[in-house]
Parts: structure tokens; sequence; C-alpha cells
């Protein structure tokens, strides 16, 4: 490989990658625009989590941090959805099996467990405070904002979604890209903990208020509290300007968390409103000298809970390609695209589906006639059906494919609730058969060194 050896971003792309590389011999430096999360506080002092599921917990046993990880995470079996005038939530666990639950986890808190671990390779250096500006690909060169300079031989891109790796990639016309925004915004509050410090809902079940065209969902954190977010339309956020209208909002449509959250009002007009979208990009990377991967290459909406996961399944995919031809880099990062675009294009598409069933579909009759029938099937021929959502949250089959099968099991449960004399066993045993999903039950799928 070239040197310098850099990565742009200590994200938890970034963070991960700089770990197989360092573990592997490599010597690293890191630059992040940041400071060090793990000295410094968040400035909104709010905590931000998200799910973590198997496509990014299979690297972290690769890596052998899963013991640290699992005490700071905590498991959620289902979706806890709260229907609009209807008092008692209702729990739709996520599968029957012990491996079917994802995980609440504070990204400051990974993060910091991966810089840990690419700093204990010994050979690893973090630059914090280093934000760069723009990078040259003909002279190999890094311009940070301060107009200072570096070399590198090969760098890796994973600065998230405004990547300036990606945009020398752009310059020199090796890689095409655009983003679709969502009109769709969110926004972060925080659910606080009860009086002694407990948690004020179920913290093993990620909650859900779906509203047809908004909805709000919370997922609990160690410290007692639950990072709620709020989706909606763009024009609902331009609407809700004031106390008033942010109030009558929250009592209208999601009283319960009104009432357990005396400062919401405070909350939602100090917070900032984000903006989603997904990023396509063609061409990752230039010859043997550079590559993106991460939000960097293929950011998605959250709606599917993957981003992450998906950033760190594919750093774990360019490891593979890069021990594979370790005389080749250029071919390994040929590689490595050509394998995952089709990935990462699927778990876009899926992502973006996932929006409406979260926020109308799990409280729609059809929907939950149709999931009804899928799980009774499943019961029937586990080795033949197994619901999209497990497929991908519970397993390391190629995205594409959980796809493809997912298709061709909805169109035989379509099918059945169409025709009720059709054959539905003949149907469903026609499908192709189910790989062992659970990776942890197939030692082939882990790559523990
Ligand atoms: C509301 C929301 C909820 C989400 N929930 C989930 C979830 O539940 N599960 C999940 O898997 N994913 C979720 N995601 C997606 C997830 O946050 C991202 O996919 C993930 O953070 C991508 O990791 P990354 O390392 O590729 O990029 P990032 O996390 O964006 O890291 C990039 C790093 O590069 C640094 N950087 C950026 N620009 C520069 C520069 N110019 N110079 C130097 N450094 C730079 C940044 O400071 C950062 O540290 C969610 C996203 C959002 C917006």
């Amino acid at each position: 490989m070239r040197t310098p050896i850099v990565i742009a971003g200590a994200g938890p792309a970034g963070a991960l990658l700089a770990t197989y590389l360092g573990r592997a011999g490599h010597e690293v430096t890191v630059y992040e625009s940041r400071a060090d999360l793990r000295s410094t506080t968040v400035a909104t002092g709010r905590s931000i989590n998200l799910a973590l599921a198997t496509r990014g917990i299979v690297p972290l046993i690769d890596i052998g941090v899963i013991d640290r990880v699992d005490d700071i995470t905590i498991p959620m079996r289902g979706r806890m959805v709260h229907a609009p005038n209807d008092p008692a939530p209702a729990l739709q666990p996520y599968g029957s099996q012990p491996h079917e639950v994802i995980h609440s986890v504070a990204r400051t808190d990974l993060n910091a467990i991966l810089l840990d671990a690419a700093e204990a390779t010994g050979n690893v250096t973090f630059m914090f405070n280093h934000p760069i500006d723009h990078i040259d690909l003909h002279n190999s060169t890094i311009t940070f904002t301060d107009g200072t300079n570096a070399p590198f031989g090969v760098i890796f891109g994973t600065d998230g979604a405004g990547s300036p790796v990606r945009h020398a990639l752009n310059a020199i016309g090796a890689c095409t890209s655009h983003t679709d925004w969502l009109d769709h915004d969110y926004k972060e509050l925080t659910l606080p903990p009860a009086a002694d410090g407990s948690h004020r809902i179920d913290p093993n079940a990620l909650h859900i208020w779906p509203r047809g065209e908004f909805m709000l969902i919370a997922l609990a954190n160690p410290t007692g509290d639950f990072t709620m977010t709020l989706f909606a339309p763009k024009v609902t956020f331009t609407e809700l300007t004031d106390a008033a209208s942010i109030s009558r909002f929250f009592d209208m449509h999601f009283g319960d968390v009104a009432a357990l959250t005396p400062n919401l009002v405070e909350q939602y007009l100090a917070n900032p409103t984000g903006s989603l979208g997904t990023l396509r990009a063609t061409g990752w990377s230039y010859e043997d000298r550079a590559i993106i991967l991460g939000d960097a290459a293929h950011a998605i909406v959250p709606f599917h809970g993957q981003g992450m996961n998906a950033a760190m399944e594919s750093v774990r995919a360019l490891d593979r390609h890069l021990r594979a031809t370790p005389g080749d880099i250029g071919a390994a990062f040929a590689r490595f695209e050509h394998e995952r675009r089709p990935n990462t294009d699927a778990i876009a598409d899926m992502a973006l589906d996932n929006y409406i069933e979260m926020r109308s579909g799990v409280v729609d009759p059809d929907y939950l006639a149709k999931r009804s029938l899928a799980l009774e099937l499943e019961q029937r021929h586990p080795e033949h059906i197994s619901p999209r959502y497990n497929m991908v949250m519970f397993s390391t089959m190629p995205y594409a494919e959980a796809q493809q099968r997912a298709r061709a099991q909805a169109d035989v449960i379509a099918e059945s609730i169409a025709d009720p004399n059709v054959d539905v066993d003949s149907l469903v045993t026609a499908l192709p058969k189910l790989p062992n999903l659970d990776p942890l039950a197939r030692p082939d799928a882990l790559s523990v060194r």
C-alpha cells in the first residue's frame, strides 16, 4: 500500500477501518475535524443514540470489543406501537430467536470504544481538530481549513455525507454522485427519566408513535432518558415556530409524551432541525490512491436503522478485499465497489420503503393482516420465509439478496390474501431455501482472528 496511509474522518467507519488497518500492521494517520469526543462533552448536552444490529455487531466481534459494547447497549426486542387514540401501546416483537433483537447505543460511547480499539493497535495516530478543506488527488496533498498541508500515499474517505474525499473524486471525474433530499426533516428531543432515575416507558423496545404523514420514535439510553426523534414533512417544521403551536401539536398528536416531558417546547425551539437524504455515488475509488466508504459513499435515510451498520459492514468487506489482494490495492478497491454498490443501493431503497411502514403501515389493517400471515408462514416454513426486516437487521445476507427474497415473499403473501383458495404452502415451499440467518451460528461468516 502507498504511504503515508491516511483516513479522513474518525466516525464509526473511520475508527473501525483504522482498527482493521492498524492491526494488519499498517501505520495510519486519521484526520478528524472535531475534537476528541473522549475528552470533550458533546456540545448540545443531548444523548444521541442509534440502533446497532447484526451487520454492525459482527465487525465489533471481529476486532474484539463486543464485551465493552455489550456493557453500554440496551436490547430492544420489538416495536412498541403507540397508536393514535389508544392508551395501551402494543408490542410487535421483531422475532422469536434469541439473536432477533436490536440494541440502542449512544453514538459517542460506541465511537469512543472504536477510537480506543484503533489506538490499542499501536499503529494509529488520531489528529483531532483537523478539518480538511480540500484534497488534491493528482498531487496527493490534503489542505486543512487553516491552510496547512499534509501528504498521503493512499487516502480512505470515511468523512461522512459531505465527504471532501468524494468531492475530490468528483473533481477529477472518477466519481459521479447525487443526493436525493427527502421532503421530510427530523428533530431530536429528550424524554427525561423519572424522579428515581428509571425509564418512564419500557426501555427494551423501539417506541413508535405512527401518525400517517409523520411519526415520533424513541430509543432508551442507559441514563434513564430516551432520545426521541420527530420525523415530519418540512412544512410541519416551518409551521411550528412558537410555543403555542408546538404545545398544540404535541398535545394533539403525542399527548402521552407531552405529559412526560415538561420542557418539550424549550427543547423543540433549542434543538436543530436536520435534513435527510439518499446519496448514490458511482466510482468510489481512484487507482490505488483514494476510496470512499460509509456515509461518504452510501448515506441513506435512517428509517431502517442501517446507515452505521451498513458503513461498518462496508469497512469489514473492504478489509477482506485488501487482504485478498495485498499486492494490488487498486483491484481490491474496484472489487469492493463491485460487491458493495448493488447492496448499498438495495438498503437505500429499503430504508425509504420503511418510512412508510413505520409512520403508517404499523397500524394499517392491510399491513397487519399481511404481517400476521407472514409470521404464521414463517412458523410453518422457517427454511423458506423470513420477514424482510429480519433479513436486513439480524443477518449478514447481502442486502440485494434480502430485497429480492422479500419481494418474492411479498408476492406470495399478496396472492394468498387476494385468493383464499390458493395453496399458500406450495407457493412458500417453492421459494428458494434460506441460508442459516444467524451469522453468529456460522463461524465461517466471522473473520475473528
Ligand atoms: C436521525 C438519524 C438517525 C440515525 N439512526 C441510525 C440507526 O439507528 N442505526 C444506524 O445504523 N444508523 C443510523 N443513522 C445513520 C448513521 O448516523 C450514519 O450512517 C453513520 O454515522 C455513518 O458513519 P460514517 O463513519 O460513515 O460517517 P459519520 O458518522 O458522518 O462520520 C464522519 C466523520 O468524518 C468527520 N469529518 C467530516 N468532514 C470532515 C472534514 N472535512 N475533515 C475531517 N473530518 C471530517 C466527521 O466529524 C465525522 O467524525 C442515523 C442517522 C440519522 C441522521
